[in-house]
């Protein structure tokens, strides 16, 4: 098979469109074939060896396909799933854990299963668990026309939340309003100040901050008294070690650094959530934007996109 493997850790240049062998699903696995595969920030940490994998790897978390083989046989072969969790997602075959797969309603097009379920639990644990927006509390969210940002924008509004978002263009501001944001900023050393200044000079209730290092300060600085600071990626590079005394200095705030895996951890945790996010999109209470459909061969692109910030919602390889 073709697929996308790695023998070093790099830049994108490490990406490299090669042959394969078609894997062996374990007992608890189901062959799959692989029609999109999503992109996610994560694979950029596992090829530039921030997260470690071992090596030769191919990267890629999630995606939508066919069942080519489930030996239990309680999967029909043929069935359209989509799944979260399993490496070696970019490739034309991927083994998929069976707890790990959603089957796709028909509403839904390829592009969009191949991406909703990573960045849409990713928003939903982070509006609905890790912080449990209500009906008029507020937040601010970093990277609101990104992939996970668009998407906690609309969960949050969809909570009855209001939602002030930061972004680095005009053509991302509109995408962040049209998601559903109630005010819209530029990063800025003043992002906090004018946030206080919109929100009748008080600090939010939460940030949702997947910017780290450029915007972390600012976030400190953005949530009120006792709030919640959810420190959730690092598109901008890692934040440094903190001394807990600033925790105190900001007003006994609260910080915390969460990832998906705990959040999905137990199966019944990670099907509801699965099936939260299908549902969304169903009824329309979220909407995925695919801003991008790449070749399989030309994931060095996609790669140099997602990080040079000129991909907005998710973007997907094309298997
Ligand atoms: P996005 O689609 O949000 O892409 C990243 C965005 O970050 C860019 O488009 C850009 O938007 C913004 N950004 C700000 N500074 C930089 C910079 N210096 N370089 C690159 N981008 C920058 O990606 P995802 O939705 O896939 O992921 C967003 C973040 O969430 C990532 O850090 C990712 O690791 C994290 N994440 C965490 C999870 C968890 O469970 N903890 C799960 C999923 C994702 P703009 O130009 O508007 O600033």
């Amino acid at each position: 098979m073709k697929a996308i493997c790695l023998t070093e850790t790099g830049g994108p240049e490490v990406l490299t469109y090669t042959d394969a062998p078609v894997p062996e699903p374990g007992p608890d696995e189901v062959l799959v074939e692989v029609l999109y595969a999503g992109v996610n920030y994560i694979d950029t940490y596992y090829r530039s060896g921030i997260y470690h994998a071992q090596l030769p790897f191919t990267p890629g978390l999630e995606g939508v396909g066919r069942v080519v083989e489930d030996k239990s046989g309680k999967i029909t072969e043929g069935t359209k799933v989509a799944w979260m969790d399993a490496f070696g997602s970019y490739a034309e075959y991927v083994t998929v854990h069976r707890d790990r797969l959603v089957a796709v309603p028909q509403e839904l097009e390829d592009t969009q299963a191949a991406s909703m379920l990573l960045q849409g639990m990713t928003a939903h644990y982070l509006t609905h668990s890790t912080y449990q927006l209500q009906e008029g509390e507020t937040c601010l969210i970093t990277a609101g026309a990104g992939g996970v940002g668009r998407l906690a924008t609309q969960f949050a509004k969809s909570r009855g939340a209001t939602v002030y978002s930061v972004v680095s263009s005009d053509s991302k501001e509109k995408l962040a309003y049209e998601a559903g944001a109630d005010e819209v900023f530029r990063y800025s050393d003043q992002l906090a100040e004018t946030v206080r200044r919109r929100n009748g000079g008080r600090g939010v209730d939460v940030v949702y901050d997947g910017v780290g290092k450029a915007t972390f300060g600012e976030s400190l600085e953005a949530v009120r008294p006792r709030g919640l600071v959810c420190l959730f990626g690092a598109a901008s590079g890692p934040v440094d070690p903190i001394d807990p005394q600033v925790l105190n200095a900001h007003g006994s705030i609260y910080l915390t650094r969460p990832s998906l895996g705990p959040y999905t951890a137990g199966n019944e945790e990670f099907t509801a959530r699965a099936q939260a996010v299908v549902q969304a999109l169903v009824e329309e209470t979220i909407t995925m934007r695919v801003s991008g459909v790449y070749p399989l061969a030309d994931a060095q692109r996609a790669h140099e996109d997602l990080q040079a910030r000129k991909t907005t919602g998710s973007i997907v390889l094309e298997v």
